[in-house]
């Protein structure tokens, strides 16, 4: 029988953020793939576990993706750990997780840090409805479709980015979205220097012309507000019946269609269309 491939959360800074159930997977696992396994190595000496490494890190999925099946094919159980945080979560071991889901070997993620679950919860920004961009695109054309396309975004947004690019993002942001739009900076989360900057896009970008960005950056930025949409009329939905018996439906079954798509009464539409 085949084995399990752990998805194994681990710390996005604070050590104390290592569940008993992580402890526990890595303690009983055949083997750990890891990302960095100088990082994973000195997360093992921590909890005092020795452990046989393997590394999968974005340039080795194919290789080392087969050697890991392989093994899990032949009955032993993989632990996946990524840098830091959730294991597939804009890191290689997504393709890891397809090619396990594609060969019919069980997948079993534990729950823990996340640096983007962290962000949007702390952000002050709405939660109920969020959309997780991971990195923008370097390539200036993405880039620029990217940043258009959440312009008219009203999720809240969240974003991976790193220092050394965090003020050209801000400008771009600024750019698309406006500088007035909120957004919630958090710098290295859970961290001794951890700091949660609730601002603007604009007075972001001001504050990091002077201070250079340092640490790792979650960007939470504030969905656009909501487009009232015009209530349809039912000149509108007579149009709309026109165009459903034109396609070939009954008046009955046009007008039931067309009121439905248009949010009118079904009865107001029927006798308006018997009118015409
Ligand atoms: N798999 C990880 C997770 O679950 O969050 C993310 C991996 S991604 C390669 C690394 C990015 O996560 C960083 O560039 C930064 O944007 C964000 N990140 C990771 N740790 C962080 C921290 N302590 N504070 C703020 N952002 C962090």
């Amino acid at each position: 029988m085949a084995g399990t491939l752990y998805l194994v959360p681990t710390p996005i800074g604070n050590l104390g953020d290592v569940s008993r159930r992580t402890v526990e997977i890595l303690e009983t696992v055949d083997f750990i793939a890891a990302e960095d396994t100088r990082i994973t190595l000195k997360l093992l000496n921590h909890l005092g576990i020795k452990k046989p490494l393997v590394s999968y890190y974005r340039h080795n999925t194919d290789t080392a993706g087969n050697q890991i099946l392989e093994r899990l094919l032949s009955g032993e159980s993989c632990a996946l750990c990524t840098d830091a945080g959730t294991p597939a979560i804009s890191d290689p071991g997504e393709d890891l997780v397809a090619l396990c889901a594609a060969n019919d070997v069980s997948v079993e993620a534990l729950p823990g840090p996340c640096a983007l679950v962290v962000a949007l919860s702390v952000s002050g920004l709405p939660t109920a409805r969020f959309v997780f961009e991971g990195f923008l695109p370097l390539n200036k054309k993405n880039r620029r479709t990217r940043l258009e396309a959440l312009a008219a975004e009203e999720r809240t947004i969240l974003l991976y980015e790193a220092p050394h690019k965090l003020c050209a993002t801000l400008a771009d942001l600024s750019a698309a979205l406006g500088g007035d739009r909120r957004i919630t900076l958090c710098r290295e989360l859970t961290k001794l220097h951890e700091e949660i900057l609730r601002t603007t896009i604009s007075q972001a970008a001001e504050r990091y012309k002077t201070q250079s960005p340092r640490g790792e950056f979650v960007l939470v930025v504030e969905g656009a507000p909501a487009v009232e949409k015009a209530a349809a009329t039912l000149t509108d939905g007579l149009m709309r019946v026109a165009q459903l018996q034109s396609e070939g439906l009954s008046r009955k079954d046009a007008v039931k269609q067309a009121a439905k798509e248009l949010d009118l009464s079904r009865n107001d539409l029927y006798t308006a269309a018997l009118e015409q």
